[in-house]
């Protein structure tokens, strides 16, 4: 397929079928300009983007910077889900909270964005397991574990070596949230979790689970991508991973450009691994946040410059050769249905 044609086709398979980014951190920007005044963030700011890919679902995390830990993690998370109504109503008909996925296709019948919500660390119901029970009523059908930080469920992996204690997987508490979230219809993602943590994961939960946002160790040797012996783990037991955007977890240190022709080559290594069926994309666009994340300064962040320029990831799955049904399912397909089986 030349240049041209996998393009034009890529859009085309974007307006065709169902796309999902499996982790944006929507409301943690939303919030951020909510309370310096702004309202209609999500139609004025994301929407456009997001239309330009005919993005059909995004799972929004409730992400919290360390600045809040610990006494107002939970005020944070609580403020995002209500900073979403709060745009629900100012934008009436443009996007929706959806809990299942009965949901998330009535919403897209309406022409509508279907938002579902994801903690990215457990860190606002503390030690607190009753609190996830509310979180789950409010609408929250993911749990992140962790993110790089540790938290009373388990030890996140950081970005870059830090000098610390050593490193644990689950805690007790960790455990009792397995076992509620399973019992809850909550799915688990592994992504920021460590080694140790995803081991206990695999050993103590029998549910499919995903990683949002996290690529192949072998190809960028960073702590947050997944080792090849974990990647086939979670495609045995129906698990997807989403391609992650974020440069460092695409591309080694050194090499100076990293474009969507980089995070191709994570999906050629995963399913050379395992097949069709366990990838999807989980972009993690961060440019936005370019001033505070501590990712180092010498490295642009997104190799994909935001939901618009995804359809060139598309495409270029396309030229190397990937079968429509393959790309419909990295598109989506595969997160799909993975939803269908843990959340309904
Ligand atoms: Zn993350």
């Amino acid at each position: 397929m030349t240049m041209h044609d996998a393009r034009k086709r890529a859009e085309e398979l974007h307006r065709e079928n169902f796309v999902l980014d499996a982790h944006f951190d929507l409301l943690t920007f939303v919030l951020d300009k909510r309370q310096k005044g702004e309202k209609s963030v999500i139609e004025k700011d994301y929407l456009p983007g997001l239309r330009a890919a005919n993005v059909d679902v995004v799972i929004s995390s409730l992400f919290v910077s360390d600045r809040f830990i610990p006494e107002m993690a939970l005020r944070r998370a609580l403020d995002m889900i209500a900073a979403l109504h709060e745009e629900m109503t100012e934008s009436p008909g443009l996007f929706s909270l959806c809990r299942n996925t009965a949901e998330i296709a009535a919403a897209n019948a309406r022409g509508e964005i279907a938002f579902l919500l994801s903690f990215e660390g457990l860190d606002p119901i503390g030690n607190d397991l009753s609190l996830l029970r509310v979180f789950y009523e409010l609408g929250v059908r993911g749990i992140g574990l962790v993110w790089s930080r540790r938290n009373y469920v388990a030890d996140g992996c950081f970005f870059d070596p830090v000098k610390e204690g050593r490193k644990g997987g689950l805690t007790a508490f960790g455990v009792q949230v397995l076992d509620e979230a399973k019992r809850l219809g909550m799915y688990i993602d592994i992504s920021h979790l460590n080694d140790e943590g995803v081991e206990d994961v695999f050993a103590l939960y029998d549910g499919p689970v995903i990683a949002s946002h996290s690529n192949c160790r072998a190809l960028a040797p960073v702590m947050r991508n997944l080792t090849d012996d974990q990647i086939s783990r979670l495609a045995e037991r129906g698990g997807v991973m989403g391609m992650n955007a974020c440069s460092v977890f695409v591309a080694d240190p050194d090499v100076k450009t990293v474009t969507e022709r980089d995070l191709c080559d994570h999906v050629d290594h995963i399913r050379s691994l395992v097949g069709d069926g366990h990838v999807g994309f989980g972009f993690d666009f961060c440019d936005e946040i370019r001033d505070f994340a501590a990712l180092g300064p010498h490295r642009e962040y997104d190799c994909i410059k935001g939901y618009g320029a995804s359809v060139e990831f598309t495409a270029e799955l396309l030229r190397r050769g990937y079968g429509e049904d393959a790309v419909r399912s990295i598109m989506g397909g595969s997160f799909l249905a993975f939803l269908k089986q843990t959340i309904g």
